[in-house]
């Protein structure tokens, strides 16, 4: 009687791997830290400089609600999708 179990074990979902940039960010106002990822398939906009290939991403983050401020961060990555640069208006980096 297992033949119908054979027809439908075959079904293994498998999603294609993502390739995310995750962040961290303390609010300079109450001092949460928020976590933020970049799709770096998706969330990217090229620009160039010259010749060269640059990846620009932006990201407005908010706390749990304790406090209203909002924390912009922004990214710069090379064409091979590493960070050259990034800054935040409202908070600050922090490292993982
Ligand atoms: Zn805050």
């Amino acid at each position: 009687m297992s033949f119908l179990q054979k027809l439908f074990s075959g079904a293994t979902s498998s999603s294609p791997k993502r390739n995310y940039y995750v962040f961290t960010v303390k609010c300079k106002r109450c001092g949460e830290t928020i976590e933020g990822r970049i799709d770096l398939n998706n969330d990217l906009s090229v620009e160039y400089e010259g010749d060269t290939e640059v990846y620009y991403s932006r990201k407005t983050l908010m706390g749990g609600g304790k406090c209203f401020q909002r924390i912009e961060a922004e990214f710069k990555f090379s064409a091979n999708r590493s960070l050259v640069e990034q800054q935040a208006r409202g908070g600050d980096f922090i490292l993982p």
